[in-house]
C-alpha cells in the first residue's frame, strides 16, 4: 500500500479551497510549511481503494503545491531475508536501492541518474500492480524480483572498507537532487529497467524480451576492456557441459563440433546458438549456465568448455557502469537518462490524484 502524509493532502485540499475562493497566497504559503513538517504528524492510509498510486505533473506544474517528493510516499517494503514488510519513505527505500545497486564510489551524476531509474522502475510497478508480493508489501529486497537494498547499517557489517559517511552523503546528495523525479513516456512511468555492463551497445527490449518498447531501444555504450568485469569467461569440464544440456541434445563424439552455428541479435547477443543440432536461445543458454550476460563464445580445449562473456546483466536500458562513464566524461544525470531512454522525458511527480 502506499500511503502520503495527512498534511500532504490537507494541503492539496486546502490549496483547492484556496484557488476556488482566491485565498491569500501567503496563506498558501503556511499550508506547504506545515506540510514539509511531517515528522510530526500522522499518516493515513488509502490502499482501501486499491493499490495508491500517485499521479504525474509536469516538471513545470503551475502549483508548487502539485509537487510530490519522495518524502511524501510511504511504501510498504518486504524483507526477504527476514520475511516481514517494513513501512518507510520512498527516500528511505531508494538510499537502500542505490547503497545495493551501485558503487557509493560512482560518480554524483551516475548516482543520480541510477536514482531516478530506481524511483521510475518502483513507481510504475506498485502502480501497476505488478509487484504483486503475497504479502501485500509494495516491493521486496529480492533484487531477481525488485531491486536489492541493503541498510547503511548492514552494509557496514558486510562489506569490509565500507565508509558508511561517505556512501551515506553522496547518495542522499543523488537523491536530493533528483527528489520526486521520474522518467515519463506520454502518460504512463517509464520502465527503467538496467543492468551492470554492456559493451558497445545495449540490447533492445524487442531482442531480450520479445516486446517492442521504444524507450527502450538499442543504443550505444561507453564500456570497453579496459573496464574491469567488462570480459569474463567461464569454465566447465566436458562432463558438466554435457549433463546441463542433456535435455536438448544427443552428444556424438567429437566435442570439438558440438557448437554449429551461433545467430546473433542486433546488438551482438547470442539470440540462438545451435548444438549437436538442437538451436538453443542465448537467454536460456545463458540461463542453464549462469552466464553473466547472453553476450558469449564457446571454445573448447584440452577436454574443457570455455565460454567467454562480454557485459553484464539482460543489457535492456540503462548500463550502470555505462553512465558512470558517461558522467565521468561529464555527461550529467540528464543526458545519461536521455540517452539510455531514448524519447522518455524526465518529470516530477505530483498528487494530483491518487487512484
Ligand atoms: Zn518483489
Amino acid at each position: 500500500m502506499v500511503r502520503i502524509n495527512i498534511f500532504a493532502v490537507l494541503a492539496f485540499v486546502l490549496a483547492l479551497f484556496m484557488i476556488t475562493f482566491s485565498l491569500p497566497l501567503s496563506f498558501v504559503a503556511y499550508a506547504k510549511d506545515t506540510a514539509a513538517d511531517r515528522h510530526f504528524g500522522g499518516e493515513i492510509a488509502i490502499s482501501n481503494t486499491g493499490r495508491g498510486s500517485p499521479s504525474i505533473g509536469e516538471l513545470s506544474s503551475p502549483s508548487p503545491l502539485s509537487d510530490m517528493g519522495d518524502e511524501d510516499i510511504t511504501i510498504s517494503v518486504l524483507r526477504a531475508d527476514a520475511g516481514i514488510s517494513e513501512d518507510m519513505t520512498l527516500r528511505e527505500y531508494l538510499r537502500g536501492v542505490l547503497l545495493a545497486e551501485v558503487p557509493y564510489t560512482f560518480d554524483t551524476e551516475a548516482l543520480c541518474a541510477m536514482a531516478v531509474a530506481a524511483r521510475s522502475y518502483a513507481l510504475r510497478k506498485i502502480e501497476s500492480g505488478q509487484a504483486l508480493h503475497k504479502s501485500g508489501a509494495d516491493m521486496c529486497t529480492d533484487y531477481t524480483h525488485c531491486m536489492a537494498f541493503i541498510t547503511p547499517c548492514d552494509a557496514k557489517a558486510k562489506w569490509s572498507g565500507f565508509d558508511d559517511e561517505t556512501a551515506l552523503s553522496k547518495v542522499n546528495e543523488a537523491l536530493l537532487k533528483t527528489d520526486g523525479e521520474i522518467m515519463m513516456y506520454g502518460d504512463e512511468i517509464a520502465n527503467t529497467v538496467f543492468h551492470a555492463i554492456s559493451v558497445d551497445k545495449t540490447a533492445s527490449s524487442y531482442e531480450v524480451w520479445g516486446s517492442d518498447i521504444p524507450y527502450l531501444s538499442s543504443v550505444s555504450s561507453p564500456e570497453d576492456e579496459s573496464l574491469s568485469g567488462a570480459f569474463m569467461s567461464a569454465e566447465f569440464s566436458k562432463d558438466e557441459f554435457c549433463r546441463r544440456l542433456a535435455k536438448y541434445c544427443d552428444f556424438s563424439d567429437d566435442p570439438y563440433n558440438y557448437v554449429e552455428e551461433y545467430i546473433y541479435s542486433a546488438s551482438l547477443r547470442v539470440e540462438k546458438v545451435k548444438i549437436c543440432g538442437q538451436y538453443i536461445s542465448g537467454t536460456d543458454f545463458r540461463s542453464i549456465f549462469g552466464l553473466r550476460s547472453s553476450r558469449f563464445y564457446i571454445r573448447y580445449a584440452d577436454g574443457k568448455f570455455t565460454i567467454d562473456t562480454a557485459g553484464y546483466g539482460h543489457g535492456v536500458g540503462m548500463s550502470q557502469y555505462g553512465a558512470n562513464i558517461m558522467a565521468q566524461s561529464g555527461y550529467s544525470y540528464k543526458d545519461i537518462l536521455c540517452h539510455y531512454y531514448t524519447g522518455a522525458s524526465l518529470r516530477k511527480l505530483s498528487k494530483k490524484v491518487l487512484r
